[in-house]
């Protein structure tokens, strides 16, 4: 079991299937790093063995036989650590299936090997669109010559870039680093996804940040800089109980009198409606 619990969700060898429209299938047992505080530190690595093809076959069939599944996030591992080859024949099976919209890849190539994102593997992975790409910049200081360039490459090829940041003590928990890093996202064409508090995985303790932290971090992006540059914090529950986001405290109500904060403490007040009724204010 991983810290999720994924493997309970999945309905064939390498598929996680938690929300209604959408499927994780875990392609790659490889990565290019193998990060300290990855929730997936189980499933990657030499002692997991690569998907069969019998399990390839399983899982294209099993989203074949799903018209409700549009979004296929190809992930691992990281699926970049497959040859170009193999992974244009995955996207090819993919492709032939109708329903499935868009097809989402999850890798931190462009950060741990840059040099991956090649004009031929650009050329390859445009054929598949629409297909995006969330990558998984932690700090400022990876935004190098070497990620920006391969960044470029992907974003020239159209492909969407989105980014996942992992909220770790000590690395990205201060609010001027996390500005300083989701700007410098956007400068390279990468829209800020999300920031995820860290999954409770063995031996990552020293990493954990109390959720006040990453609250402290939102509440230092939102209206402070580009709308852009605000991704959502989120909560992954354990259990397949799905991505939670947390907002700072921006409302309380009092009857239809809303108590609206903005960026700079200001409270203005808002009357709502309720469907048209009268609602009389508690008191
Ligand atoms: C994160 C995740 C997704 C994708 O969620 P989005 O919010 O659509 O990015 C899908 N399935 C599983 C199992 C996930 O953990
Ligand atoms: S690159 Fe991603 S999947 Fe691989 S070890 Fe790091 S966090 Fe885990």
């Amino acid at each position: 079991m991983n810290s999720l619990c994924e493997e309970g969700l999945s309905p064939v060898p390498g598929l996680i299937h938690r929300y209604p429209d959408r499927v994780v299938w875990v392609i790659s047992n490889s990565c290019a790093v193998y990060c300290r505080f990855c929730m997936r530190k189980r499933q990657v690595g030499c002692a997991r063995p690569a998907p069969s093809e019998a399990a390839i076959d399983a899982a294209l069939h099993y989203i074949a036989s799903s018209p409700a599944v549009r979004d296929v996030i190809l992930s691992g591992g990281d699926p970049l650590l497959m040859e170009d080859d193999r992974l244009a024949d995955l996207l090819e099976r993919l492709r032939r299936i109708p329903h499935v919209e868009i097809i989402r890849i999850g890798t931190r190539v462009p950060v741990t090997l840059p040099e991956r994102i090649t004009p031929r593997f650009c050329r390859m992975v445009r054929r598949f669109h629409p297909l995006y790409v969330n990558t998984h910049f932690n700090h400022p200081r990876e935004i190098t010559p070497a990620s920006a360039l391969a960044c470029a490459r992907l974003a020239d090829a159209g492909i969407p870039l989105g980014n996942q940041t992992v909220l770790l003590k000590g690395v990205n928990d201060d609010p001027a680093v996390m500005r300083e890093l989701m700007l410098g996202l956007l400068r390279i064409r990468v829209k800020p996804y999300y920031i995820h508090q860290m999954d409770l995985v063995r031996g990552t303790c020293h990493f954990r940040t109390p959720v006040a932290t990453g609250i402290a971090v939102m509440e230092a992006l939102r209206g402070h800089v580009s709308g852009l540059a605000t991704p959502y914090y989120v909560i992954d529950l354990a259990g397949g109980e799905g991505k939670v986001p947390l907002l700072p405290d921006y409302a309380s109500r009092d009857g239809d009198l809303l108590k609206l904060r903005n960026y700079r403490g200001e409270i203005v007040e808002y009357r709502d409606v309720t469907n048209g009724e009268v609602t009389t204010p508690r008191g």
